[in-house]
């Protein structure tokens, strides 16, 4: 077995390939030197310092996987079976691509001084004296990562501004009465939100407007999006997405025989949510790994190969809160609050057909906690206890 990427999806692969009884070899190769690490403290603990670092505690000698650190994977020639890699082609029966994400850059500032990603261990380690000398930043971008890096900055003590095209933030993930009162979150910790605002160019220790405006940036983090990290496939045969993802099917397989995706670099169909997913988050590159592993081995066993179609969640830890997220909302039919969503705890539980299908709790993890399993469920919901934020989430 041969796994490309040693992130979360790629580790727990090989990790999942042991529990569930593969004794033959498992080979993981991932591109970055550092022993395999968690990405979520890297826009908290790691960041402030406050952690070292985040390897994962996997003992990969015991398990006996083999891990080929700082190797890259340049191309799959599936009808050999070879992965070809910067250090000649590794053989696979069965090959598992788990290669992520990788930032999107804002145009013309690739490799300017002063300016960040943040998706590695190494951009970390890039950002956390910028922190710690407390410079002046400028935030493009008011996604996910970029409310946790102001988060992180304005503990630190920086002066920050965050850059927003859209009219609100998280403007691609919920809608308007949603994002709403997560714009009083920035101004409330001192961070000026700039919503409409596009950057023109970054010049030295400043950022340009299309307005005009210039702002003052001892450095500035460009939180953008992510696409999948798949260029090295383009001209392999294997079929890739309108995002440049892996398309697999229910089961996680690509279109080459014996070849598999999962994580951050691919996309899979969803009957429950009736259309294709591409998921950006921690619990899919772990949930994933274990549908992986198990079609593998009902490959060699003849066992009945698993379907692939989980709730997703994820969290983030932005301006004093715990925000988590169950489901998905694209095709809701309503919409229904508990709580006053101006407070320190709320949540919003979406329906369709008077089933609960995604959930979003700011401060409620037991709402997210309830909610997870009504959605896994597919529950049929009695709104007017939903709307009780003083009653527990129950079916109808
Ligand atoms: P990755 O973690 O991206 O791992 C892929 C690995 O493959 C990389 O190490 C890469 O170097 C390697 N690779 C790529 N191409 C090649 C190649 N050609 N050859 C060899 N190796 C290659 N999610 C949440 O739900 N909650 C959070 O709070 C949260 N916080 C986050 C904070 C940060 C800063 C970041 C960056 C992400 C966060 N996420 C969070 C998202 C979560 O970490 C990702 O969804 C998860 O890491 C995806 O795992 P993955 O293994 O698919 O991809």
């Amino acid at each position: 077995m041969v796994v490309v990427g040693a992130g979360m999806a790629g580790v727990q692969t090989a990790v999942a390939l042991r529990e569930q009884g593969f004794t033959g070899t498992v080979t993981v190769l991932g591109a970055e030197p550092h022993p395999p690490y968690d990405r979520p403290p890297l826009s908290k603990a790691v960041l402030l310092g406050k952690a070292d670092g985040s390897a994962f505690d996997i003992d990969f000698p015991a398990l006996g996987i083999d891990l080929l650190l700082g190797r890259e994977a340049l191309t799959v020639r599936h009808g050999d079976h070879v992965l070809d890699t910067d250090a000649g082609p590794l053989p696979y029966d069965a090959l598992v691509l788990a290669t992520g994400a990788e930032p999107v850059l804002l145009p013309g500032t690739e490799g300017v001084p002063g300016v960040h990603l943040l998706r590695t261990l190494d951009d970390a380690e890039r950002l956390r004296p910028v922190l710690a000398d407390q410079h002046d930043v400028v935030v493009v971008g008011a996604g996910w990562i970029g409310a946790e890096f102001a988060t992180a900055a304005r503990e630190a003590g920086c002066a920050v501004t965050v850059v927003e095209a859209a009219d609100r933030p998280l403007a691609g993930a919920l809608p308007p009465e949603v994002a709403a009162p997560m714009t009083a979150w920035y101004t409330d910790l001192g961070v000026d939100l700039r919503t409409h605002a596009r950057v023109r160019r970054v010049e030295p220790g400043a950022v340009l407007l299309d307005d005009g405006t210039r702002i003052p940036a001892g450095a500035v983090l460009v939180g953008i999006g992510a696409r999948p990290a798949t260029g090295w496939l383009a001209g392999s045969g294997i079929a890739l997405g309108d995002h440049g993802e892996v398309v697999t099917d229910a089961h996680l397989r690509t279109s080459a025989p014996d070849v598999y995706a999962v994580g951050d670099c691919a996309s899979f169909p969803s009957a429950r949510y009736a259309g294709r997913l591409l998921i950006h988050h921690w619990d899919n590159a772990l949930q994933g790994p274990r549908a992986v592993a198990a079609n593998i081995l009902a490959g060699a066993t003849g066992a009945p190969s698993v379907v692939y179609d989980p709730v997703p969640y994820f969290w983030s830890e932005q301006f004093g809160r715990f925000v988590q997220y169950a489901g998905h909302h694209a095709d809701a039919d309503a919409m229904i609050w508990r709580g006053d969503s101006s407070g320190p705890a709320w949540s919003v539980c979406w329906l369709r057909d008077g089933r609960l299908v995604a959930l979003l709790a700011v401060g409620r993890p037991r709402d997210l906690a309830q909610g997870r399993r009504l959605i896994e469920a597919g529950a049929t919901m009695d709104v007017e206890v939903l709307k009780d934020a003083a009653k527990p989430l129950k079916s109808a």
